[in-house]
Parts: structure tokens; sequence; C-alpha cells
């Protein structure tokens, strides 16, 4: 998202711009929207595997390695952070610390990712979104099925439900025909807002020519010259193989939080003996990515007949109030579940159960913040594979959101509820393991994602993050990348 974002807003802008992508293009197959394939036999997930230092084991993170990272698969719902999640804010656990810039600082570039990622959602309806400068460029989709039920319950319950901001070609004459294949699944017609289709391909087709892409090229490492302050090659294994090396005047890298955080750890150098850019030993640490928790609503009397289920949003609790002493979080609608999916969480269940059972489930996905400590952190091990080391924060919170939320849902109709937190291995909102900052001693980059200790090195993905908030990361990390785009520091 943050790379490929950065190379559109460089589209035509006078520098010529190398993507260096570790993947390929995500094949387009018929495999692409089957849950088996996808699911049960996990096709698309290519990520090296992570080792999980508190749990003592091995596992594959859903981390995408392909032209648009991510977000291939990703689930399209992108929301702006609240403005209050800039500032400093209290939660159950500790404080979430400030960001080095506020959300004015941000907004034009949501609103210019907004319209590159086609985003349908409806002003005025979820009272927590921030001031906008102009509305969504198109309208919220239209909830259905039990969907539609849930939301006109809580509505009567004084609730707030609302059209969670989609990404999606549900434009006038667009291709999204809003099927059930659409979170977790790569669009097979590019109907999908993701970023090898909203900014990769455009960058590519820039009227001078002046993005190109590289694939199948893992950057193993950044060099550097003598003095330490600037980047003078990456080494890249290339297919096949074969090392290469790209020299460039600038640098930026967006390989996802973890992936940058290992790059930079594996570059040590004489100047940089504890990895690139990490003078204030802050690269890895910091790592984030929401308490989550798969909330199933089951109402035994109906199917739940929503086929695009990803619609709605709850922010009731999603800050500090009356009934609410610390923030709780956010509610969302989920891609629909199918027995293979519930499969991982019940692998002793019998499929022919789980598929009827998921006939009849409402599914959505409860987040908390999750706050920065130093020793929740991405390392790597002697051979250089990356480990992930994290302990949830705010689970009294989260464990507080889900008891409303089963209140809620017992009243719209839907008795019984199933849930399954997701813990460590729910790398999908990863964030701020490269954290932004003015003080060069306590953060990885400056307020426009500049290293510190590098003088033509930027980070640009959801690393700087210095706090996670309690929503969906993609659009933040798109607006930054924008904003570095437009700054005049890669171009002039
Ligand atoms: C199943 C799923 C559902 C999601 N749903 C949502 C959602 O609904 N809304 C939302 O906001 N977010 C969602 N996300 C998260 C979202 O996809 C990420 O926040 C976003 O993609 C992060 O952008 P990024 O630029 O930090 O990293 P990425 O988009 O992951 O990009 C990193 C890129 O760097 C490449 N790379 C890594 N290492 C190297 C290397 N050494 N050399 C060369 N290339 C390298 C990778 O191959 C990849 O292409 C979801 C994620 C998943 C997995």
């Amino acid at each position: 998202m943050g790379g490929g974002t950065l190379a559109y807003a460089l589209r035509d802008s006078g520098v010529r711009v190398l993507i260096v992508e570790q993947g390929d293009f995500l094949p387009v197959e018929r495999e692409n929207w089957s849950f088996d394939a996808v699911h049960t036999e996990g096709r698309y997930k290519n990520s090296a595997p992570w080792y999980d230092t508190v749990a003592g084991k091995e596992f594959v993170p859903g981390n995408y390695h392909y032209v648009g990272g991510s977000t291939k698969l990703y689930g399209a719902t992108l929301p702006r952070f609240r403005e209050s999640d800039f500032g400093a804010v209290h939660h159950v656990d500790g404080v979430s610390p400030a960001w080095p810039i506020g959300y004015a600082d941000l907004e034009p570039h949501y609103t210019e990712a907004e319209n590159m990622f086609w985003v349908h959602g409806n002003k005025g309806e979820d009272p927590t979104d921030p001031w906008r400068s102009a509305d969504y460029p198109f309208p919220g989709i239209p909830h259905e099925g039990a969907m539609a039920r849930l939301v006109e319950s809580a509505r009567r319950q004084g609730l707030h439900p609302f059209a969670a901001p989609q990404s999606v070609d549900w434009r006038p004459g667009g291709g999204c025909v809003l099927c059930e294949t659409c979170d977790s699944f790569a669009c097979m017609v590019d109907a999908k807002g993701d970023a090898d289709v909203a900014a990769v391909r455009p960058a590519l087709r820039a009227t001078s020519r002046n993005v190109e892409l590289l694939t199948n090229a893992e950057v193993l490492r950044l060099d550097t010259d003598e003095s330490g302050r600037r980047v003078t090659a990456a080494r890249i294994r290339h297919a096949g193989g074969r090392e290469i090396e790209v020299r460039a005047e600038r640098f930026v890298v967006a390989c996802g939080a973890a992936n940058t955080a290992a790059l930079l750890l594996r570059s040590t150098s004489g100047s940089h003996p504890g990895g690139l850019a990490n003078s204030s030993d802050q690269v890895g640490r910091n790592y984030m990515a929401h308490v989550t928790t798969f909330f199933l609503a089951v109402d035994p009397r109906h199917k739940n007949e929503a086929v695009y289920q990803k619609t709605i949003g709850i922010n009731d609790w999603y800050s500090a109030g009356p009934s609410t002493p610390f923030p709780l979080g956010n509610v969302q609608g989920l891609g629909k579940l199918h027995g293979q999916q519930a499969k991982q969480g019940k692998p002793w269940v019998p499929m022919s159960i789980l598929d009827e059972v998921t006939k009849y489930t409402l599914d959505m996905f409860i987040q908390t913040e999750d706050l920065p400590l130093s020793e929740n952190r991405i390392g790597l091990d002697r051979a250089g594979n990356v480990t992930v080391t994290r302990r949830e924060t705010n689970l009294a919170s989260h464990h507080e959101l889900i008891r409303r939320m089963k209140k809620v849902v017992r009243k719209a109709g839907f008795p019984v509820v199933l849930t399954r937190s997701l813990g460590v291995e729910a790398t999908s909102h990863q964030c701020g393991t490269a954290r932004m900052g003015i003080d060069s001693a306590s953060s990885v980059v400056d307020a426009d994602l500049k290293a510190h200790d590098v003088d033509n090195l930027w980070i640009a993905d959801s690393s700087p993050f210095p706090s996670s908030a309690a929503v969906n990361p993609a659009i933040t990390v798109a607006a930054l990348a924008l904003r570095l785009g437009h700054s005049g520091a890669l171009t002039t």
C-alpha cells in the first residue's frame, strides 16, 4: 500500500522511480475465488515462517508478497483514523502516544486516497468520523440480509451503525458485483481497490513512463557509504537466485512493518552496528497489530442471506465517554464466512457441520487499539529469519467490547454468539516498528518519514505509526505515502 501509492504520487514527477518487489503479480485463475484453495490449502500464503518467541513455535503469517502487497488479499475497509487518534489517548493499560503530525496534516491526502481507491461511505453517519474537506467519492454500500436486521435493531437500541467505508469498484458501470470472495481473496476482475490495481498499474502507465517495476526481487540489505549517512545500493536476490545491485540517489523502504524492520536490522555495517537507521535501538520495537476477535452472531431460526457482508461499522464505544471509562474499539462486518474458515478455529468439527452452521452466522470483526510496548518487537534469529515477540495490551477493554456486542446482537434476535480471538497470528494490521518522532533518541524517522540517521532514506509503510488506533490501517498508510510523494523531498 505504501510503496505502490508513493509510486503513484511520483508518476510524471520528473524523477525516475524503480519499485523493487519481492513477489510477482498474483495470478488470475479460478482458485482466486475458491474457499478450498484460499483457506484450506493456503494457496496464496507466500511468506516465510515467523518464530513466535512467546509461544515458542513457528507460524506462517498472513503477510503477502505480491505486487500490491497485502492489499491484494485485504478486506478493502478503508476508514480514516479518528482525529483523536493523532493525540495522546488514555487506555486501560496505558497511554497511546501522540503523533508528531496531526489529522489536519493528513486530511488532504486522505481525500486523495479515497478517490484513488474508490471509497464508498456516507458522511455524517458515524459520529466519530473526523471532519473532511470533501464528501466520500461514492455513497455507502447498502446492508444486506441479517446485517440489515442487525443495523435496524442497533439503531433502535440507540447505537449509530454506519456504512463502513469500502474500497470497491461499485461505481456506476464498475466491475464489482458485491460477491462473497472479497475479504481475504484476490479480486479476479480487478474490482477491488487494492494497491496493484489502483496505485501500481496506474503509476506504470504514467505519461512520461518514469515508473518501472522489478518483480521477483527481494532486497536483502541496504549498503551505505563510509560515513553511514547515505544509502548507496540495495542488494537484491532476483528471480533464479542471481544477486544484483540497484544504485540510486534516494531510497524508500516500504516492505510492511515486519519486513521493513527485518531489512533494516539485516543491514548492519561499521557505522550502523545495530542495523541501519537504528541508533535509537527502536527498529523492530513497538510492534502493534490490534487486539482482534472474530465474532459470529447466530439466529438458529433464519439463514443469513447476506452475500457482501462487510458493510456495517459500529464506533459507539470507540472513545472514552460517560458509559466507557476507557476506549473499547471498533466493530465491523467481516467477509461472509464459510466452513473452510471456521475449520481453522474448530479443526475437530466435521466440515459438513461447519458448512451448515456458517449459513446461519452473521460474521463480524472486533478490534481494540494495541499499545506500543518497547518489548513487543520484530527481531531476527541467527539465520536472519523474522521473530516476533508480542503480548497483547488492552485485553480488558477488548473483552468489555465483546460483552457489549453480545448484548446488542442478543437483543437483535441472535441468541447464540461464537468468538475466536486471533492472538499473535493476527498480523494483518501490523505497524509501529520504525516509529515516527521528533526526538532521534526515541524514534527512527522524523515527521516527514526521513530516517534520522541517514540523509537519503525514507520509510513509507505502516512501520512509522506511533500508535495503532482501533480502525484498519491501510488508508492511513496511503495518506502518509501521498504526503511524502507530494512533499518535494524525493523530487528536488
Ligand atoms: C487478509 C487481510 C485483510 C486485510 N483487510 C484490511 C482492511 O479491510 N482494511 C485495511 O485498512 N487493511 C487491511 N489489511 C491490512 C492492509 O493490507 C495493510 O495495512 C497494508 O497492506 C499495509 O501496507 P504496507 O505498505 O505497510 O505493506 P504491504 O502492503 O504488505 O506491502 C509490503 C510490500 O513489500 C514487499 N516486500 C517485503 N519485503 C521485501 C523485500 N525484502 N524486498 C522487496 N520487497 C519486499 C512485499 O512483498 C509487499 O508487496 C488486511 C490485511 C490482510 C492480510
